[in-house]
């Protein structure tokens, strides 16, 4: 199985563990390089363009790193979950859900 996939079969592992399956499956989950929001490298987007397609970005350097990995999609999964059109990035609602899926063990094996 490719990067890619795998990523993609995270996302789903953790949208039915911790999110019951409530995040739409973004239409490209991928490796990517040079990640940026801005001009901030960042090692990990979630993105909803204007034609309201979205994206999840990993940085391409985590690829052999599986917790990290997991980590950033967490992260990630937590902005979808919070809503991406709102235009504070680490807003409360973001915060609330990393808080639960603390709670939930969700980092147990990774932190
Ligand atoms: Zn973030």
């Amino acid at each position: 199985m490719n990067k890619d996939k795998k990523l993609k079969k995270l996302f789903e592992f953790y949208n039915r563990r911790y999110f019951s399956n409530r995040l739409v499956m973004p239409h490209e989950i991928s490796f990517k390089s040079d990640l940026r929001s801005g001009k901030h490298k960042c090692a990990g987007l979630a993105i909803i363009f204007p034609d309201n397609t979205t994206a999840l970005r990993i940085d391409k350097k985590l690829i052999e790193f599986n917790k990290l990995t997991r980590t950033v999609l967490l992260h990630e999964m937590a902005h979808i979950s919070a809503g991406l059109e709102s235009d504070e990035e680490h807003n409360f609602r973001w915060g609330a859900e990393i808080d639960r899926l603390y709670r939930e063990g969700a980092y147990d094996e990774l932190l």
